[in-house]
C-alpha cells in the first residue's frame, strides 16, 4: 500500500479520483466511435539495466498484467536497438516510426500512453500503483465509465460503473437497496427495524433478518475487540448532545444515559436471529456504519446478480470499491480545508473510509464539539484526533474502526489496528502530525 502527500499538481490533477470520475461522466456525452488507446513501452532490453528491472519488476508484474488485461488497453513492447536475431523488417519499421513520433530522443525505459493521438510520457520512479492510477486517468474518459449520485442517508452519494446497455437498471437497483437498508437500519424513522428493537428494549426480543442479524453481532464484536470505543448503543447519548441545536446537555442529563449505554446490553440469540436489548431505554443506532454498511450490500449485489467486474459506491467519502487489483485511488480531505487534498492513496483493498471532525462537529467558546461519543463518558471524544482514515476489506469493518479510532486515539487507535489483518490506518492530529499503521508506505516525490 502507498501513500503520497499531495506532491505534484498535474499528477495530483491525474490521479484525483473523483475529479476523473466526473470527468468521465462528462465524456461518456461525447465519446466518439473510434478510440485509440495505446500503451507503448520503449525498451532498450538489449543492453540497458535498468529496462531489465522495469521489465521484471513492473511490466511483468501480476498487478500490471491485471491491469491492462482489464483496463482494455492495448499495450506494446516495442524493442531496441533491435540487435536480437529474428526481428522481422517490418516490425522494425513499426518500431522505428513510433518512436519517431513518441521518442525522438531514444530514452529507455519511456512508457507512453497515446490516446488519440495526444502523447503522454509517465513517470516510471512511480510506486506501481500510482503509475497504474496514472495510466488509468490518461484513458479513463475513454473507458466509458458512467455516474450516478443522489443525497441519500443523509450524504451525497455516488456510483461509478463502466457503461453498459442496463447501467440505468444497475443504478437504480443499487439506490432502491439503498433505500430499503436506510428503511431498515435507521433509527430515526419510527417505523424501522431499529426503532421497533429500541421501543422493546427491555420488553421482548425481537426476530429479525439473518443480515441484519449479523450486522448487530458484528457491531457488537467489534466493540468487544475497540475496548468499548464503538458502540452502537450510543444513541441516548447522541440525543442529549444535539449537533442541530449545539446546545451542551447538563451533567444530570449526562449522567442519565451512562446507565444505558453499552453492548452488554444487546443480547443475541443466533437460533432465532432474534434481538434483544435487555434493558429499557437502551437503544441502538447505526449512524456510524451505516453508509459502509450500505456500501457494501450495493457492492454485493452488483457483483451477484450484475456480475459486475467494476464499481465504485463513494458513500458520502467512505469508498467501496468491486474487488480490482489497481481500483482505488482515494483522496484523503485535508482536516483544515475539506475541500483541500492533503493525501491520496493507492490501495489494493475494497475500502477507503474516513471518519473527521470536520464533517461534523459544533463549537462553542472555541470548544469543538466532536459528533463522536465516547461511550464510556457519554461525551464528545476530546481527543486531538482530527481524522482518521481506515482502509479495510469492506466497509462496514473500516466504518466502524475509523470511528473507534477517533474515540481510542493515535496510540491506542493505531496498534490496535496493527493487530488487525488487512487492515490500514491513517490518523490525522489537530496539531498537523501523522501516524500510519505498519502497512504503509509513504511515498515522496
Ligand atoms: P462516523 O461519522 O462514521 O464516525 O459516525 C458517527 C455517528 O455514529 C454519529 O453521528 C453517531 O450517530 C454515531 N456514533 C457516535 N459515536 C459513536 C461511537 N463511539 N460508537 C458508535 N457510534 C457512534
Ligand atoms: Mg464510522
Amino acid at each position: 500500500m502507498y501513500i503520497s502527500p499531495s506532491f505534484h499538481k498535474q499528477v495530483l490533477v491525474a490521479l484525483n479520483y473523483k475529479q476523473f470520475t466526473i470527468l468521465a461522466s462528462v465524456f461518456v456525452l461525447s465519446l466518439p466511435l473510434f478510440s485509440q488507446r495505446k500503451l507503448y513501452y520503449f525498451s532498450g532490453s538489449d543492453w540497458c539495466v535498468s529496462c531489465i528491472k522495469f521489465k521484471k519488476e513492473v511490466i511483468e508484474s501480476n498487478k500490471f498484467r491485471g491491469f491492462i488485461k482489464r483496463s482494455e488497453i492495448d499495450f506494446e513492447i516495442l524493442d531496441f536497438p533491435q540487435r536480437k536475431k529474428g526481428l522481422t523488417k517490418s516490425y522494425i519499421n513499426h518500431c522505428d516510426s513510433l518512436a519517431s513520433l513518441y521518442n525522438k530522443e531514444g530514452s529507455f525505459p519511456k512508457l507512453v500512453s497515446v490516446d488519440s493521438g495526444e502523447a503522454f510520457t509517465h513517470n516510471l520512479k512511480k510506486a506501481i500503483p500510482f503509475l497504474l492510477a496514472e495510466i488509468d486517468s490518461i484513458f479513463s474518459p475513454l473507458i466509458n465509465k458512467i455516474q450516478s449520485s443522489k443525497k441519500i442517508m443523509g450524504s451525497r452519494f455516488k456510483f461509478t460503473i463502466k457503461n453498459r446497455a442496463d447501467s440505468s437498471i444497475i443504478f437504480q437497483e443499487g439506490w432502491s437497496l439503498i433505500e430499503k437498508i436506510e428503511k431498515e437500519i435507521s433509527s430515526w424513522d419510527s417505523l424501522s427495524l431499529t426503532s421497533k428493537i429500541n421501543r422493546n428494549a427491555g420488553l421482548s426480543p425481537l426476530k429479525v433478518p439473518i443480515e441484519f442479524f449479523k450486522l448487530v453481532e458484528y457491531c457488537k464484536n467489534t466493540s468487544e475487540i475497540t475496548q468499548g470505543a464503538f458502540d452502537i448503543t450510543v444513541k441516548p447519548a447522541v440525543k442529549i448532545w444535539d449537533w442541530k441545536k449545539s446546545t451542551v446537555p447538563s451533567e444530570e442529563s449526562v449522567d442519565s444515559v451512562l446507565s444505558i449505554v453499552g453492548s452488554k446490553y444487546i443480547q443475541l440469540n443466533e437460533s432465532d436471529t432474534t434481538v434483544f436489548l435487555k434493558k429499557k431505554g437502551v437503544e441502538l443506532d447505526f449512524g456510524a456504519v451505516g453508509k459502509g454498511y450500505a456500501a457494501d450490500k450495493v457492492i454485493q449485489m452488483w457483483e451477484n446478480e450484475f456480475n459486475l467486474n467494476y464499481g465504485v459506491v463513494d458513500a458520502g467519502g467512505d469508498i467501496v470499491a468491486i474487488e480490482n487489483e489497481d481500483k482505488l485511488h482515494v483522496i484523503i480531505p485535508n482536516p483544515e480545508n475539506p475541500n483541500g487534498v492533503k493525501y491520496e492513496i493507492g490501495v489494493s483493498a475494497n475500502a477507503v473510509v474516513t471518519s473527521g471532525d470536520y464533517f461534523r462537529s459544533f463549537q462553542i467558546e472555541n470548544k469543538k464539539y466532536s459528533h463522536i461519543i465516547n461511550p464510556k463518558t457519554c461525551k464528545p471524544v476530546e481527543s486531538s484526533v482530527s481524522s482518521v482514515t481506515v482502509i479495510a476489506p469492506n466497509g462496514l469493518m473500516g466504518d466502524a474502526l475509523a470511528t473507534a479510532i477517533t474515540v481510542l486515539g493515535e496510540v491506542v487507535g493505531i496498534g490496535l489496528i496493527n493487530q488487525l489483518p488487512d487492515v490500514e490506518a491513517i490518523i490525522n492530529k489537530t496539531d498537523g502530525s501523522e501516524f500510519f499503521s505498519e502497512g504503509i508506505i509513504t511515498t515522496y516525490e
